[in-house]
């Protein structure tokens, strides 16, 4: 339910009707646009009559949010959300290019692409240092090392770091992890958002299951969001289908339905959408186009060596003009 409030409520008419919504057990967050101001309740709202509310001298209308989603959707939060990642913003017009390699590997290769990717204009650094990988044969990633191998690339840089969190017990690893990334395997792993989303503020970059509808997303955000952090931004990185040419089906009209329901930012995984570097300039330049909030990208200083996903990783030249194609789109559609 949202509560539309009338143009001269007061601060004291506003702070009782708070008071009242939270003595019923719900939850009110107040958003203030720049056409109205509204009160968003989150909670079983079964016990509070919209008539009563609606007769308020403060309240304007009274509104059902018909979604499962309340927190995640548009219409509780009018306005764009603009997340702060240790500075760098993403969402309400504000772009970022997240970059780096599928997993960290040793100090030169993470502080060595950190510093082509920052010059060729990358905003955050990712890098996988426990990793969800099909076979337990696999590279499992450099675990506790690999975060201080991103946080010594961090020092060198001052680019935020991006880093995925895949069991809450690692939680305390992450004390310094500027943006915990929940994968795209965990999206519905409802006691780790429940135990994030009740443990940190911090920026949560939450990636699309492979067979996850974008209700299912928004739930999942719903989940971090009804925990407590309100900072949460979509990633879309393509879904499995019955095509096998691409490494995941991708489909950009996602942003603009994305950006319809929910406040949220929305970010587009080329890398894993595409399977294959070659693909991964013409979908970042056509994410910037449709209008993403921005662009996360494997890059690695040594595809053909890269311990995981070499071959979709562009190589620093690759990115770099890759970075400069976007921002040439973004530049020409703000005109
Ligand atoms: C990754 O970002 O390296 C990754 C494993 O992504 P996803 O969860 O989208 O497969
Ligand atoms: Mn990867």
């Amino acid at each position: 339910m949202i509560i539309i409030l009338k143009k001269g409520a007061s601060a004291t008419e506003v702070e009782n009707l708070k008071a009242l919504l939270e003595s019923k057990n719900i939850t009110p967050h107040v958003s203030e646009g720049h056409l109205e101001k509204i009160i968003g309740c989150v909670g079983d709202i079964a016990h509070l009559d919209p008539g009563v509310i609606e007769a308020m001298d403060c309240v304007d209308t009274v509104r059902r949010i018909q979604e499962p989603y309340k927190a995640a959707n548009r219409k509780f939060h009018p306005e764009d959300t603009v997340v702060d990642c240790s500075g760098v913003k993403i969402g309400g017009g504000a772009f970022s290019v997240i970059a780096g390699p599928c997993s960290v590997e040793s100090e030169e290769q993470i502080v060595a692409i950190a510093k082509s990717v920052k010059a060729s204009g990358a905003t955050m650094l990712r890098g996988g240092a426990f990793k969800p990988r099909t076979s337990p044969y696999a590279f499992q990633g450099m675990g506790a090392e690999g975060i201080k191998l991103l946080q010594l690339a961090k020092k060198e840089t001052g680019l935020p770091i991006v880093t995925e969190l895949m069991d809450f017990k690692d939680i305390e690893l992450f004390n310094d992890v500027d943006v915990i990334q929940i994968g795209a395997r965990n999206m519905q792993n409802f006691n780790l958002l429940k135990e994030v989303g009740s443990y940190t503020t911090k920026p949560i970059l939450l990636k699309r299951g492979m067979s996850a509808t974008l209700q299912e997303l928004l739930m999942s955000a719903e989940y971090l969001m009804a925990s407590g952090n309100p900072n949460v931004i979509l990633c879309e990185r393509g879904i499995r289908t019955f095509e096998t040419a691409l490494r995941n089906t991708l489909d950009l009209g996602v942003v603009t339905l994305l950006h319809k329901l929910s406040h949220l930012p929305v970010v587009i995984d080329p890398s894993h959408a595409a399977g294959h570097s070659w693909m991964v300039d013409s979908i970042s330049v056509a994410a910037a186009a449709i209008g993403a909030d921005g662009l996360i990208i494997e890059v690695h200083n040594d595809p053909p060596h890269a311990k995981c996903d070499g071959a979709q990783s562009q190589t620093p030249e690759m990115f770099a003009k890759t970075v400069s194609r976007v921002m040439r789109v973004r530049a020409a559609l703000a005109e």
